[in-house]
């Protein structure tokens, strides 16, 4: 081989390799542009993705240089109303009411990183609470502030309403006690009362006037303490949502002649004077109402309208009012009654809260009158309940009207009962020679009753349990009336009536059941009992029972 064939050999040598090289060049060549445009789709993957969740992100977030904003996101855009334009080369700061920024600023230039609590502005002026927290970060080469923004005014609503639920807690609380404070010192004393006279009328040398005196002080001490028990009842349905209405018909024309009647006296007494107005005549007078509601509503003012004036005039009635509906706008016609007296009156601040339960106007002054801040309150829930409302307008010193409205609902005027029973005990009374049962546990109340019923009674027979009750009836079918308690030792009442009635129709049972407990009503009426009558015994409704079911 010459020198000449070598270098050929070599040449073709050397173009081989050259070729091999190009060859690997071009692949790696090939394999870099793939690269680059992985590389390339990453990115914009990446750009997507951080886009995607600075977008979505429920707060807004600003990137800001030197205290400029160079970046906001979409949420940012939407809760302040700057567009991008706007809001880049602004002052981070006029995100954030003036008094703030101060804080803020310095926040800043400290690098503080923790979350707090600022005021945000929008451009349109309008604020918002907002939790701020801010952080520096690389950014591009260069060090930046990453702030967030998010709204929190349903977290401060709801603390509020906390706040303010917690301060009702307390003044709920406050209250309480100072009811019980109160009501214990409201039956105490007329228990002193009751004990200390019935106490007194043991003395053998009292004159025939001093025994009445002592009798009727403690009549008065047992019915202001019924008073209390049964406010404090009323307003026990009335929290338990257990008060229930009876819609009657009713003549409120008879119910404030009564309410006169019954008033008159102690108005007089006082050297005072009591009148009354009625608007509507005869037929017209006869509502659609809950008539013994309505008559508590009375009483309790008149009662108020006595006990807080001593000089002037007690005046109370209603008049026909026409009024806007304020739920849809049609014209209703409503009674409005009111209670006028020239009294002490109430000063304006305290004109809202008599209303609340045990709240009284002059706190500082509640023993000089009896009373435990509940009747109004009582008031206000039968008003509403009925349908109406209820207002004072009132000047210390002059003395206060109560209004109260109820809708005007005509009775059906082809029913002629008269409720209002103005009849005393005794007046008219023609039944005589019954053969009574009193099944009852409590002997002071046997005794009593044993008193009252002997005017109608041949023949009284009692028991103490409901066993013995039946067995009692079973020995005496001739006997015409029970008396049943419905709280006994052994068998209850309910239970001694319906065993009765498994044997026997037609004999008169009358549950006596506590303080006009529904509950209890419509037990007995289930039980079988023919009618019933509220305890402690009101001889009047005692009387009218009689009459009614054996008067010839
Ligand atoms: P009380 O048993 O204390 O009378 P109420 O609920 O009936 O309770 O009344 C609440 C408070 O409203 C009373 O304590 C009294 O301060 C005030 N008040 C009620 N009626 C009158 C009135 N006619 N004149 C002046 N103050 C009244």
């Amino acid at each position: 081989m010459n020198d000449t064939d070598k270098s050929r050999e070599e040449v073709i040598q050397e173009l081989l390799i050259l070729r091999k090289e190009h060859e690997s060049l071009k692949i790696l060549y090939n394999d870099d542009i793939a690269a680059l445009k992985l590389a390339e789709e990453e990115l914009e993957e990446n750009k997507e993705k951080y886009r995607g969740l600075s977008e979505a992100a429920f707060e807004s977030i600003f990137i800001s240089e030197k205290g400029l904003c160079i970046e906001q996101n979409q949420t940012a855009e939407k809760v302040f109303g700057y567009t991008n334009q706007e809001a880049i080369g602004r002052y981070g700061t006029e995100w954030i009411i003036p008094e703030n920024r101060d804080m803020v600023m310095q926040n800043m230039l400290d690098g503080y990183e923790q979350p707090y609590e600022v005021t945000a502005l929008r451009k349109d002026g309008s604020k918002f609470p907002c939790m701020l927290r801010g952080k520096m970060m690389h950014y591009k080469g260069r060090i930046v502030r990453v702030t967030s923004l998010s709204d929190i005014t349903d977290r401060k609503r709801v603390e509020e309403e906390l706040i303010i639920e917690k301060e009702h807690a307390e003044e709920s609380d406050r209250l309480k006690s100072a009811f019980l404070a109160n009501m214990s010192h409201e039956i105490r004393t007329p228990m002193n009362g009751i004990l200390g006279f019935a106490g007194l009328l043991k003395h053998p040398k009292l004159s025939g006037e001093e025994q009445k005196q002592y009798i009727s002080i403690i009549e008065n001490s047992g019915l202001r303490m019924l008073n209390i028990i049964n406010n404090i009842i009323d307003i026990s349905k009335i929290e338990a949502g257990l008060m229930k209405l009876d819609i009657k018909d009713s003549n409120i024309n008879d119910q404030l002649e009564y309410l006169f009647a019954f008033f008159k006296p102690e108005v007089e007494g006082k050297g005072m004077k009591i009148s009354y107005t009625c608007s509507l005549s005869g037929i017209e007078a006869r509502i659609s109402t809950d008539r013994e509601k309505l008559y508590a509503i009375l009483t309790n003012l008149i009662k108020n309208a006595i006990k807080y004036s001593d000089h002037g005039v007690i005046e109370f009635g209603y008049r026909l009012k026409e009024s806007q509906s304020e739920i849809n706008f049609t014209r209703i016609t409503e009674l409005e009654f009111f209670v006028k007296d020239n009294g002490i009156g109430i000063a304006t601040d305290r004109q809202a809260a008599i209303f609340e339960r045990f709240i009284q106007a002059d706190i500082a002054d509640t023993h000089a009158f009896q009373g435990a801040g509940l009747g109004l309150s009582i008031s206000k829930a039968f008003v509403e309940m009925l349908g109406g409302n209820i207002r004072v307008e009132s000047e210390d010193g002059k003395g206060s009207v109560f209004y109260f409205t109820i809708p005007y609902i005509q009775g059906n005027t082809e029913n002629n009962e008269i409720e209002v029973s103005t009849q005393t005990f005794n007046e008219v009374n023609s039944v005589k020679n019954l053969k009574i049962l009193i099944a009852e546990d409590d002997e002071t109340s046997v005794l009593f009753m044993v008193n009252v019923l002997k005017e109608y009674g041949r023949e009284i027979l009692t028991v103490n349990n409901g066993i013995d009750a039946v067995e009692m009836y079973r020995r005496n079918p001739d006997i015409d009336l029970i008396l049943m308690d419905i709280k006994m030792n052994n068998m209850d009442g309910y239970e001694a009536t319906r065993q009765i009635r498994s044997f026997d129709k037609d004999v008169v049972i009358i549950a006596q059941t506590a303080h006009g407990l529904s509950s209890e009503k419509s037990k007995a009426a289930d039980s079988g009992c023919t009618d019933y009558i509220s305890k402690p015994l009101d001889l009047i409704a005692l009387d009218g029972l009689v009459q009614k079911y054996f008067k010839k």
